[in-house]
Parts: C-alpha cells; sequence; structure tokens
C-alpha cells in the first residue's frame, strides 16, 4: 500500500499536470489552426460580417460591431452556459483521452493488417507523385464530412443518443462557441468518428502509396478545412444570417443554413445536417433552403426542461437516453413475448 505521506504530493502533482495540461488545451482552442474558434478565424469570421451587412444593408461599420457584439447575445444564459461547457469539457476529455483510441493507432492497424493480407503494391507512381498529396487531401476531407453528416444525423434520428445531442440544440442565442456546447457523450462519439475515418484514410494511402503521402495543410489544418473556417464558418453559430443564395447552397451549406438546423419550428426540424458539403443532405433528404423573409427562434420546444447550468446540461441527457433505452428494450421484450 502506498504511504499517505507520499500519495498527498503524488496527487497534487498530477493534479497540477492536469491544470497545465488543460491551459495548454484552451491555448490551442484559441490559436491553433486547426480549431475552429480560434481567434484568427473568429476575426475573418468578423470581417465576412461586416462586408456583408455593408453589402445587403449598407449597415455602417459601428452599426454592425453593436448588432454583431450585444451584450444580450454573448452574455446570455445560453452563452454562459457555452463557455462553461468549454471550460470543463476541455477537463473531462483530458481526463477520458487515455482511454480512447486514436488515429495513429487506427492507422498502424490499417497499414499492417493491409500489408500481412493483401498483396503488397509495388506500382511505379514515378510521373505521379504530386498528385498523390492532393488525392489524400481531398478524400480525408471527404470521408470527414460525410462522416458527421451521418453520424449527426443518427443523433437526431435515435432517442438515445438525441437526448445528447439535444444540449446543443437547446442553445437560445448562437455564438461561435456554441459548436462546442457538446456532451462529452458526444464529444467522445465525434472524437471516435475523426479517429476512425482519417486512420482509415491515413493507412489505405500509406499502404498504397508509402511516403508519397502528405497532407496539404495551411498550419497544420487541412487545406480546405482551413478555407471553410477563414471564410466564416464560425457564423453558422452566429445571428448573421448569411446565405450564399440558392444555387450555391445547393452545393455548399451557408451560415444560414445551419441557424436554420438550430430553429424551434418544427419545418426545420432534422434540416441541415451536413458541415461543408450540401451532397449528403441532398441525397438523404434534408436539405432545406434558407428563405430570407422568416426569422428564427432557436432552441428546442419539447417535453423536457431547457437546460440552465452545468449540472442539468450533463445529468438530463443522461437520464434521458437511459429512458429513451428502457423503452427500446421494453418494447423488443414486448415484442419477443407477442411474437
Ligand atoms: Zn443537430
Ligand atoms: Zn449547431
Amino acid at each position: 500500500m502506498v504511504p499517505m505521506e507520499q500519495l498527498l504530493p503524488d496527487t497534487l502533482i498530477w493534479l497540477q499536470e492536469l491544470f497545465w495540461d488543460w491551459l495548454i488545451g484552451l491555448q490551442g482552442l484559441l490559436l491553433a489552426a486547426n480549431k475552429r474558434v480560434s481567434i484568427g478565424y473568429l476575426g475573418s469570421a468578423t470581417l465576412v460580417a461586416l462586408l456583408w451587412f455593408y453589402w445587403r444593408h449598407n449597415w455602417p461599420i459601428g452599426h454592425t460591431f453593436k448588432q454583431l457584439f450585444g451584450r444580450h447575445i454573448w452574455w446570455s444564459q445560453s452563452a454562459r452556459l457555452d463557455y462553461t461547457l468549454v471550460l470543463v469539457n476541455q477537463a473531462v476529455m483530458l481526463l477520458l483521452r487515455p482511454f480512447l483510441v486514436g488515429k495513429l493507432l487506427i492507422a498502424t492497424a490499417i497499414f499492417y493488417a493491409m500489408t500481412d493480407w493483401l498483396v503488397p503494391v509495388a506500382w511505379s507512381w514515378s510521373g505521379l507523385t504530386w498528385l498523390v498529396p492532393i488525392v489524400y487531401t481531398l478524400v480525408l476531407f471527404l470521408l470527414d464530412d460525410a462522416s458527421r453528416y451521418w453520424l449527426h444525423r443518427l443523433m437526431h434520428r435515435w432517442p438515445v443518443l438525441w437526448a445528447f445531442h439535444r444540449l446543443h440544440h437547446s442553445a437560445k442565442t448562437l455564438t461561435p462557441f456554441t459548436v462546442l456546447r457538446t456532451h462529452p457523450v458526444e464529444a467522445v462519439l465525434f472524437g471516435l468518428r475523426g479517429a476512425l475515418v482519417q486512420g482509415l484514410a491515413t493507412g489505405t494511402f500509406v499502404y498504397l502509396f508509402g511516403n508519397k503521402v502528405s497532407l496539404l495543410s495551411v498550419l497544420g489544418a487541412n487545406g480546405l478545412v482551413f478555407l471553410f473556417n477563414l471564410l466564416g464558418a464560425n457564423l453558422r453559430h452566429s445571428h448573421v444570417p448569411l446565405s450564399y443564395g440558392g444555387r450555391v447552397e445547393k452545393w455548399l451549406l451557408s451560415p444560414a443554413q445551419h441557424q436554420l438546423h438550430h430553429s424551434q419550428d418544427i419545418a426545420h426540424y432534422d434540416k441541415n445536417l451536413g458541415v461543408v458539403l450540401a451532397i449528403w443532405d441532398r441525397w438523404g433528404g434534408t436539405w432545406l433552403a434558407y428563405e430570407p423573409q422568416i426569422s428564427l427562434q432557436f432552441g428546442v420546444c419539447d417535453q423536457y426542461d431547457q437546460h440552465e447550468n452545468l449540472m442539468q446540461a450533463y445529468w438530463q441527457p443522461l437520464q434521458q437516453s437511459g429512458q429513451a433505452a428502457k423503452q427500446i428494450i421494453h418494447r423488443w421484450v414486448s415484442a419477443r413475448q407477442s411474437g
């Protein structure tokens, strides 16, 4: 047994390390090019909003600033819960990370499985090596975008998962930080999805093309994701109804279309589930065009309470998901008994 006088300093050192990792994680969130809410992207989204309001309504800069940064949006009860979740989820994910499988492990496993089980690839790519990073970056982007759509769709369709995703939809005001208003269960599911698709793509590409594989990146982020974030992805969670117009929105989802996704109106439920490309929504029958004349109310209106504090935000989804699972099991047992 470890003596008490040794246990206490060890625990303190662990807590201290955890605290520093937490701070470094938060710093990364605000500075890294692969994080949507980093300061650079928040700045570029502000610029896009200023230009859009000027072009659309001829609003002067001062007026737009007031509209964009109103206290009733950024310091609402809903927004304050977003910030609390960002801070606490960061710590929770630090504790969970050692138990989660990463993309490197999956990529390595897939690479070795292919090398062991399949015929070694000995093609000569000498003339086309320049093409490999372009195809790899594109495949990674497409797999990532498609898998986000399908997991998001599952989270809306399955009551056991909707209980967790409902927390994201319970936001009544939208700020860029609402993207991180998620229950840790949802964060884990999306993390595993990312590890799986990135691991799958990387393992397969390394098997096929060896050391020719590299990512076309900007500051360490996938070039296409960098572009998406730079061009105002943060406006998806905002009160700026930036629409690309019907023709473009059939291919690229606009911020206004994601705002429809957050609408309380039943006509907008389960629509526009994608992130960047609109093709998945069109294939899945969930695509909806933005209509400029409508005014939206954000949030959920169902029989459950709203999430107003961290305890409710963490606990209610677990309760609701448990109830949904119980109902499914009950129905299954009754169906077997009557059958
Ligand atoms: Zn959703
Ligand atoms: Zn959202």
